[in-house]
């Protein structure tokens, strides 16, 4: 017989973790509303030359870590690796900009061929946010205002810090590259193995490498920084001036580089040191040049991706476990022991119902035995228990101040209308 597994970095959410993962999507959606974004719902399957063109085929993500295939009529789709391109692409397809801007969300699941570990998955879920046709730091700045608000929402703020760091323009971009590789030339003896290919391909990415064995050679190399002309360095000190007017700490990190080739002038992430080397929670930036890689008019825009099973991890990481938004907890079971109980337990509910929408109401049809009917309510921890006797009457017992009582349905209904919901 074949075992049935899931895929491998591909995972379950279950019933205990999703009241945690609704409550997430609710604070998410609740802090773009606040900040006038709006909601975009895109297609997980893409052209792959969409990725190649926008990500850039020097990346990680396109050189190893897409699922590709090829559809019944021979296109080359894969499954969206990240969602700005995919934003973009729907962005000029729907000709959504002409003549305005857009402040634009989205959430969802994306995949990359990875190795799974902790806060590394092959399917993860990404809450991301684009801002399109505005050019200045002030939108870099709000969006990582709206992170630090999120954050802050969450109890996480104290746990993260965020870093900074600007990629210029693909002009000054390309004059540092030059001088970077020289560098990197110099110290060949240091290299590792990655980093030669990488030296190769996309330079920039060696200062992201952890060995051990390159960090003073990479801290002493040529910094971006000091290769930005006038009007990039002007936006990059534009966007330190208001995060520090918002009273937001930031840390300039010459080694930002970012995965991804489509980023511009301000590049961000919010890392945390509590989830061991996957500390990335929220990674964003400026994409000026991504738009006219489509062949279209120039584009501003910028924005930001949070991983959320990291996020998650986070908060359970450094929170009360105990908080009541993240547990399903029926207030009220009812129960019986009658032989068609379960027919007057559901008609009881619908009446309850009615009269006490707030209540989460929930019937036990497992036709076992009242004294298991009853353990099993007890385990969910709930407010009440209602039980249907065999004598027709109705007792309603008080978990939380471990009272009963024989009540009508009026009376029930009553009694749940007038306590207070947890
Ligand atoms: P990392 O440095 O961790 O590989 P990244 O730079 O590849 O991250 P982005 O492409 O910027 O990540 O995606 C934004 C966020 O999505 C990350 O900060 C992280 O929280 C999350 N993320 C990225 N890849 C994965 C993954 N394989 N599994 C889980 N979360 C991920
Ligand atoms: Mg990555």
């Amino acid at each position: 017989m074949i075992k049935l597994r899931a895929i491998r970095g591909m995972r379950d959410v279950l019933p205990d973790e999703t009241p945690m993962w609704q409550w997430l999507e609710g604070k998410f959606r609740h802090m773009a509303f606040r900040y006038g974004y709006q909601e975009m719902r895109l297609p997980l399957l893409e052209p792959v030359a969409l990725f190649e063109r926008a990500v850039g085929e020097a990346t990680d993500i396109v050189s190893k870590e897409m699922y590709n295939f090829l559809d019944k009529s021979g296109e080359h789709i894969t499954l969206r690796p990240e969602g700005t391109s995919g934003c973009m692409r729907a962005v000029l397809e729907q000709n959504m900009c002409y003549n305005k801007t857009q402040r634009l969300w989205y959430q969802g699941p994306m995949f990359r061929y990875e190795r799974p570990q902790k806060g590394r998955l092959r399917q993860f879920t990404q809450f991301g946010v684009e801002a399109f046709g505005m050019p200045g730091a002030d939108i870099d700045a709000e969006l990582i205002f709206m992170v630090r608000d999120l954050f802050q929402e969450l109890g996480i703020l104290q746990h993260v810090r965020l870093e900074i760091n600007s990629l210029g323009t693909a002009r000054e971009r390309s004059q540092y590259r030059q001088e970077l590789v020289a560098w990197f030339e110099q110290h060949r003896e240091l290299l590792d193995e990655e980093s030669l290919v990488r030296l190769e391909v996309n330079p920039l990415r060696i200062l992201d490498s952890k060995n051990p064995q390159m960090q003073e050679m990479i801290e002493q190399a040529p910094r971006l920084l000091d290769f930005l002309e006038d009007e990039s360095r002007q936006h990059f000190t534009t966007l330190c001036q208001l995060l520090d007017s918002a009273d937001i700490p930031w840390r300039l990190n010459t080694r930002l580089v970012r995965g991804l080739d489509y980023y511009t002038r301000t590049v961000f992430e919010w890392v945390t040191d509590k989830l061991g080397a996957q500390g990335t929670v929220c990674g964003g930036g400026r994409y000026d040049g991504l738009a006219d890689l489509f062949g279209d008019k120039s584009l501003p825009a910028c924005g930001f991706a949070i991983g959320i099973e990291r996020l998650l991890l986070l908060i359970q990481a450094v929170s009360d476990k105990d908080n009541p938004q993240w547990h399903y907890r029926p207030d009220v079971t009812i129960t019986s022991e009658l032989e068609d109980g379960n027919i007057r337990a559901l008609l009881l509910a619908e009446f309850l119902r009615q009269r006490c929408p707030q209540r989460y109401i929930a019937v036990d049809c497992s036709g076992a035995r009242l004294k298991r009917q009853h353990q099993n309510a007890l385990k969910s921890h709930g407010q009440y228990i209602v039980t249907l006797n065999h004598d027709g009457t109705i007792r309603l017992w008080d978990l939380v101040n471990n009272q009963q009582s024989e009540v009508s349905d009026a009376q029930l209904a009553e009694a749940l209308q007038q306590a207070s919901v947890r």
